[in-house]
């Protein structure tokens, strides 16, 4: 799918200790790009299949050849979203599954080294990307914000209680380059803003991680300059779940209802983005207005100047069987 804009890669984690405790069985079987899932309640019928671009397999040793590291994930996906950000598309990498099935961990990881997720991984080789290229040619700023957004997800002019804060600007040029490029310290403190901003964010609101990124570059000869901008992406969506898997009553009821109808629209636009690529109809209808998700999206959902990418977060056990299969649908509609 390397010409498509939308990537779509299934995350399997570990078993966790309530799933341990009620000695779950894996229901989930990966062999290269194909996923294929078991019906714990009819283990007759034929498993149902996928296949994406990525499928990762984790719990198993690390020693295992299919392990997905944090590494890996970074590797295979926000790499390439780091190359097209530079190429000066808008990227957007999200993360979507029920809660607990490892969104956070694919996206922020933990603060060990060989645990960060994407975001952290991703801010630490755009700035030594940024670093390696920096000359009295080229010149390059970076703006990280973030923005939670709450509820009322489906009215569009509600944009109140979208919280957006300017986490902070960085304008690089050769001469402060080395005081301000120390990656391992971006590293923390992108890490450690964009973790307390996360955590702040309960499973049931999605976590929106911006970086917009700037490349100018000037010509000596002419004294003319060009300038590129990117917007980077990075979502940690609701969890998915639906509403009477999860018990919720009343406001709670309400605000996951509308949690899964904005995930829905963003499943649409999805779908509509991957259909207007393969067939090359580019002044086709995106219908990105329908909610706030897609609307604080909307530089990065809209067709020809943007590249996506998605990781389903899945669980392996039986006992989560209808959430992972409701996962392993949405995943494959977005392709
Ligand atoms: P979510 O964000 O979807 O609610 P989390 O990312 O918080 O879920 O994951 C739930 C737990 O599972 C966390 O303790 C996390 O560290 C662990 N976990 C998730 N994915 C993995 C993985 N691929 N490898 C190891 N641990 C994982």
């Amino acid at each position: 799918m390397s010409g498509a804009s939308v990537k779509v890669a299934v995350r399997v984690r570990p078993f966790n200790s309530r799933e341990t405790s009620k000695e779950s069985k894996c229901i989930i079987q990966m062999q290269g790009n194909s996923t294929s899932i078991i019906n714990p309640k009819n283990p007759k019928e034929a498993p149902k299949s996928f296949s994406f671009d990525y499928s990762y397999w984790s719990h198993t040793s690390p020693e295992d050849p299919c392990f997905a590291s944090q590494n890996r994930v970074y590797n295979d996906i926000g790499k390439e979203m780091l190359l097209h950000a530079f190429e000066g598309y808008n990227v957007c990498i999200f993360a979507y599954g029920q809660t607990g099935a490892g969104k956070s961990y694919t996206m922020m990881g933990k603060q060990e080294e060989s645990q960060a997720g994407i975001i952290p991984q991703l801010c630490e080789e755009l700035f030594e990307k940024i670093n390696d290229n920096c000359n009295e040619e080229m010149s390059y700023s970076v703006e990280v914000s973030t923005a939670v957004r709450v509820r009322d997800l489906l009215n569009p002019k509600n944009k109140g209680n979208l919280r957006s804060s300017k986490i902070g600007s960085y304008f690089p040029y050769p001469q402060t380059l080395l005081d301000l490029m120390d990656a391992g310290k971006q590293k923390a403190m992108v890490w450690t803003v964009a973790a307390t901003n996360m955590n702040e964010t309960s499973s049931r609101s999605h976590a929106v991680f911006t970086i917009v990124f700037t490349q100018k570059k000037h010509d000596n000869e002419t004294n003319l300059s060009t300038e590129k901008v990117s917007k980077i992406s990075l979502v940690d969506l609701a969890g998915s779940e639906r509403a009477d898997s999860t018990g919720a009553k009343g406001t709670r009821l309400k605000e996951g209802a509308n949690i899964n109808k904005s995930l829905t629209t963003l499943g649409k636009v999805i779908s509509a983005l991957a259909e207007v690529v393969i067939k090359r109809r580019k002044t086709d209808f995106i219908p990105t207005g329908d909610s706030v998700l897609t609307w604080l999206l909307r530089e990065n959902l809209g067709c020809g100047n943007s590249r996506t990418a998605m990781v389903a977060a899945l669980s392996p056990a039986d006992i989560n069987y209808d959430e992972t299969l409701s996962t392993l649908r949405y995943a494959d509609r977005a392709k």
